[in-house]
């Protein structure tokens, strides 16, 4: 089927042949099949599965009619939400070429931006605004943005407006649109609330499952690479250099492990932009600029930084840090085989996570191909074959050239000149690393797993097969092995080995002889993890909160580091508009009031300040520490 099968309106026809986008993605065909029209929608689409075309086509029949083009834009027709500033500017770049040639004029509504060009462009009259819940708020409120004509209203990444708190004021803006709007919901999963809220706020919404799981990844190369923590950037490096991708993202949790990868990145010679929460938008956007017109071939950025944004080019994804859960690793590897490019996607997995990196490819369905981090050798056997080839193609050199080469023929030998252009080009690229703590970590694994499987695991009483077949090096292990566990499947969440293996607590780490596991940190039982809301922790507050993309994965962190404190010693963190309550315990508390009192030099923009406990939300769970613990 093509666009004009499916009855793509002829203007955004036209744009779309220019584009050079022939054939229609499932999704795209999904929303535009006749059964859908004129109907609300909840569709389950994953970004880079063609959503936003897919969205931009559905509503063209009720904002545009039979019209050609728009008439004299006024109050806008069409809303986009979106949870962050870069998807909600993605969105609009995007619609901007698909309505070209509807004369659509358009504002992006982001937080973190000028008010000022967005008021004006309001005022002038627009046909679709595209926005972040809070700044749309802020335009309602002023009385700048009145939703009277919408016509349409999309809410695009519905999930992930939920998961970032945007509830109130995504409800605030429903209100405010009129009740015969045509509204389409897009998220990539599904859960309970956002199926209730779809019920309570679109009309008879039809449910739309564009791309089924067996098919979201047929695109992606997965790879799987055990090391040795304290070898991960070395890891990154070789991974970068073996592929030689034209562009890469490399993931990482935090904030500081972001800056400090990318510094140590440049510093090797590799073109490389970082983006974290911290950035503002101007920096954020020449960062992308870079990555998208080839100045930049590697991104580092944390998952927060990254959502939703489009980078179509990239051919390689690599996890630096482990993924604290199932979605979280989905949309990492979801930057990569895009719009059906290929690509590859990289896990690094640290010798002792590496169930918890199992039980991640099982829970996801994915099968990933466990390898060896290419090694320096590796790496530099590959330059060679690359460098024969670059330097013996390419067209006859000029006339002035080879003047200069008979002169320098005339002072060195062949040999000579040959070998210095090998080394000419080789400076261009950076140094692979040796991996030896890997090699080693990899070793002792191997001779862990390979000794009697008897005395590991007597006291477990059940079939020991399960663990004594999981070996290194055998391919796929991760998923094929482990699917015919007797016992469903392994219980552990991703971040850590908790409760592995649905084993009693402590089973697994200890052998019959009581000879620890030396790969599976010590844990303590759930009874000993920190309460929430404790009637005497103290309570402080960080100066950033959703507008500064506060978030619990890099606000934990940080306050470990600033505070002397771990994160069993963190309750309830609450995420409010401009600041961030935290709770620490009070068996931390008063080493943490000292510490974080001190100036900060790695972060100073970052401030804490001793107060009390927010009031109660109604609506709203305090954060209660990764998935894993969830419910427990
Ligand atoms: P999205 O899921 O909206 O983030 O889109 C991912 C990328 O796929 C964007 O760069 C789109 O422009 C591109 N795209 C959307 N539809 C098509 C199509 N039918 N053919 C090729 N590329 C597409």
């Amino acid at each position: 089927m093509t666009f004009a099968d499916l009855g793509a309106h002829p203007t955004l026809l036209r744009a779309l042949q220019q584009r050079g986008y022939e054939t229609p993605t499932p999704v795209q065909s999904a929303v535009l099949a006749p059964e859908h029209a004129a109907r609300d929608l909840l569709v389950s689409a994953e970004t880079g599965s063609g959503k936003t075309v897919a969205f931009g086509l559905a509503i063209a029949p009720t904002v545009l009619g039979e019209r050609e083009k728009f008439d004299a834009p006024k109050r806008p027709k069409v809303l986009v939400l979106a949870p962050t500033r870069e998807l909600a500017m993605q969105v609009q770049r995007e619609l901007s070429w698909l309505y070209h040639h509807a004369y659509m004029r358009s504002v992006a509504c982001v937080g973190g931006m000028g008010m000022a060009l967005q008021l004006k462009l309001l005022a002038e009259g627009v046909h679709l605004v595209v926005g972040t819940p809070g700044r749309l708020v802020d335009h309602l409120e002023r009385g700048a943005l009145s939703l009277e004509s919408l016509e349409a209203l999309v809410i695009d990444e519905a999930d992930e407006m939920l998961d970032m708190g945007f509830r109130e004021e995504l409800e605030r803006i429903l209100e405010a649109a009129p009740r015969d709007r045509r509204t389409l919901m897009f998220s990539a999963t599904l859960p309970p609330e956002i199926v209730k809220l779809a019920r309570q706020w679109l009309t008879e919404p039809q449910r739309i499952t564009a791309t089924p799981p067996q098919q979201q990844h047929r695109d992606i190369d997965y790879r799987a690479h055990v090391i040795a923590g304290r070898e991960r950037e070395h890891a990154v490096v070789n991974i970068l250099r073996a592929h030689d991708a034209a562009s890469a993202i490399v993931f990482c949790t935090t904030r500081e492990g972001v800056t400090h990868l990318a510094a140590s990145l440049a510093e090797r010679g590799f073109a490389c932009v970082a983006i974290s929460g911290e950035l503002s938008q101007p920096e954020r956007t020449r960062a992308l600029q870079s990555l998208r017109d080839g100045r930049a071939r590697v991104l580092v950025a944390t998952d927060v930084a990254a959502r939703g944004l489009d980078l179509p080019d990239v051919g390689l994804v690599i996890q630096a840090d482990m993924p604290n859960d199932a979605q979280v690793f989905q949309h990492r590897c979801g930057r990569t085989g895009r719009a059906g490019r290929k690509g590859t996607a990289v896990l690094l997995v640290p010798v002792e996570r590496r169930r918890g990196a199992e039980r991640l490819f099982f829970d996801t369905h994915i099968k990933a191909n466990w390898s060896d981090v290419p090694d320096a050798a590796t790496i530099r056997t590959r330059d060679e074959e690359r460098l024969l080839e670059s330097l013996t193609a390419g067209d006859p050199p000029a006339d002035e050239d080879l003047v200069l080469a008979e002169r320098l023929l005339e002072k060195l030998s062949p040999q000579a000149i040959a070998a210095r252009l090998v080394a000419l080009e080789r400076q261009k690229l950076p140094d692979p690393e040796e991996l030896p703590l890997t090699a080693a970590a990899i070793e002792a694994e191997k001779r862990y797993q390979s000794r009697p499987v008897q005395g590991r695991y007597e006291n477990r009483g059940r079939d020991n097969n399960r663990f004594g077949n999981n070996r290194f090096g055998s391919s796929n292990r991760a998923y094929g092995d482990n699917r015919s566990f007797d016992n469903g499947p392994p219980r552990s969440n991703y971040g850590d080995n908790r409760g592995s293996w649905g084993a009693p607590r402590g089973d697994v780490r200890g052998d019959a002889r009581g000879e620890a596991n030396p790969f599976v940190p010590r844990d303590r039982p759930f009874s000993e993890r920190p309460p929430r809301n404790a009637p005497d922790s103290a309570w402080y507050t960080l100066n950033v909160g959703r507008t500064q993309n506060a978030d619990p994965k890099w606000i934990i962190p940080a306050l470990c580091r600033r505070g002397g404190i771990t994160k069993d010693d963190i309750g309830a963190i609450r995420v409010l508009e401009h600041e961030t309550r935290v709770e620490i315990l009070a068996r931390a508390a008063q080493g943490f009031d000292e510490r974080s009192r001190q100036p900060d030099r790695q972060d100073p923009r970052l401030q804490i300040e001793r107060s009390t406990a927010p009031a109660p939300r109604a609506d709203r769970a305090p954060y209660v520490g990764p998935p894993g613990r969830r419910g427990k």
